[in-house]
């Protein structure tokens, strides 16, 4: 929180392809959604360009986090929405309005400004009933009033909320013209350079290890968001006894930081590849670095690391590659 606070957060500003981008979503939040029995549609009001320029990231973590909550506050039979429009347009640049409509229990008006304060919930039962931490609405607002929009709700108590973010992204022009979508349909298709992955982990078990509290609660938002049970250490000490203490075979993956205070990412892996117990070979432990030079990969592989992934988390190749080493993981009976 402090990190963007203090503005040393960093905007990428990217072309990246919308539709593709959309697609994801519709594919991960229509199987959780089923899953819950929620009905959930994504609405495009109106044709969108193909290509945009702007942080994908950022707005992959503030829609995830509008949308993870959304599921966590509607029950079975409810319904939730990402209705997605153009606001204005000029030659240059396309303001995009993101509307995430649920059907949940609500929040009282008094308490609109409240939410999007850190470590702020609603009151102390939604705690109890719901668990988080109060901190993801913190982390949306920051996220988008650094790239230059804005976010506000609107709700009914008992009959459900609106979250609308409007957000400026910049435009792709292929010989002066730019590319539209409108047929939402396309989306099932497989897009050039992504996704047609499942990414449906659930039922793994997952162990984040991240001393960062904001990129503890991103990454536990995003990779949760897939169905997975996450579970997290703050420092490589923790992260052994966690695994020493875990039934043989109970974790699929451990996601693991490198620099952390007491023990770090290369020890704490060497201390879990040296347990005598038969899954402390096999559990895939990916590195996450902010560099991923070459030395640092080859220094993660000889700690006994399986992959590296680089931070900030580009969400789509965090589920790719953990797609293929569960999979692979399962593959790998009682040797
Ligand atoms: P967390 O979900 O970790 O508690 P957030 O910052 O994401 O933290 O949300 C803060 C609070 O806002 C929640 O605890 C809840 O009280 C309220 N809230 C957020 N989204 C919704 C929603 N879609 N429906 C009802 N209440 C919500």
């Amino acid at each position: 929180m402090s990190k963007i606070e203090s503005g040393k957060v960093e905007l990428r500003l990217e072309a990246f392809d919308f539709r593709a981008f959309l697609g994801i979503f519709e594919n991960l939040y229509h199987e959780q959604a089923r899953n819950k029995g929620v009905d959930y549609e994504t609405l495009l009001a109106g044709d969108m360009p193909v290509q945009l320029v702007g942080d994908s990231l950022r707005l992959n973590q503030i829609l995830s986090n509008l949308l993870s909550n959304a599921m966590k506050f509607t029950p079975a039979g409810g319904s939730i929405k990402l209705r997605v429009s153009r606001t204005s347009e000029d030659d240059d640049n396309v303001h995009i309005r993101f509307e995430v409509i649920d059907t949940g229990c609500g929040i009282s008006e008094e308490n609109y400004g409240k939410i999007f304060e850190s470590f702020e919930q609603e009151n102390i039962d939604v705690a109890h009933k719901y668990g988080g931490t109060g901190l993801g609405l913190a982390i949306v607002k920051n996220f988008i009033e650094l790239m230059g929009g804005n976010v506000s709700v609107e709700s009914v108590l008992g009959s459900g909320s609106t979250f609308t973010v409007d957000l400026p992204f910049g435009k792709v022009k292929e010989k002066g013209e730019t590319a539209r979508f409108s047929d939402f349909g396309q989306l099932s298709d497989p897009v050039d350079g992504y996704s047609a992955v499942d990414y449906d982990f659930k039922g793994k078990h997952i162990l984040l290890v991240e001393d960062n509290e904001l990129n503890r609660e991103i990454a536990m938002e995003l990779i949760g968001a897939t169905g997975a049970c996450m579970e997290s250490a703050e420092n490589g000490v923790q992260a052994v006894k966690a695994f020493e203490d875990s039934p043989e075979g109970y974790y699929d993956l451990i996601l693991m930081d490198i620099q952390m205070p007491n023990m770090d990412g290369y020890e704490a892996t060497r201390h879990i590849r040296a347990l005598k117990r038969l899954d402390a070979r096999t559990v895939p432990i990916f590195a996450m670095t902010a560099n991923a030079f070459a030395e640092d990969v080859e220094k993660s592989k000889e700690a006994g690391m399986d992959a590296h992934i680089s931070k900030p988390l580009d969400v789509h190749a965090v589920y790719k590659q953990m797609s293929e080493y569960l999979t692979l993981s399962f593959q790998l009976p009682d040797k």
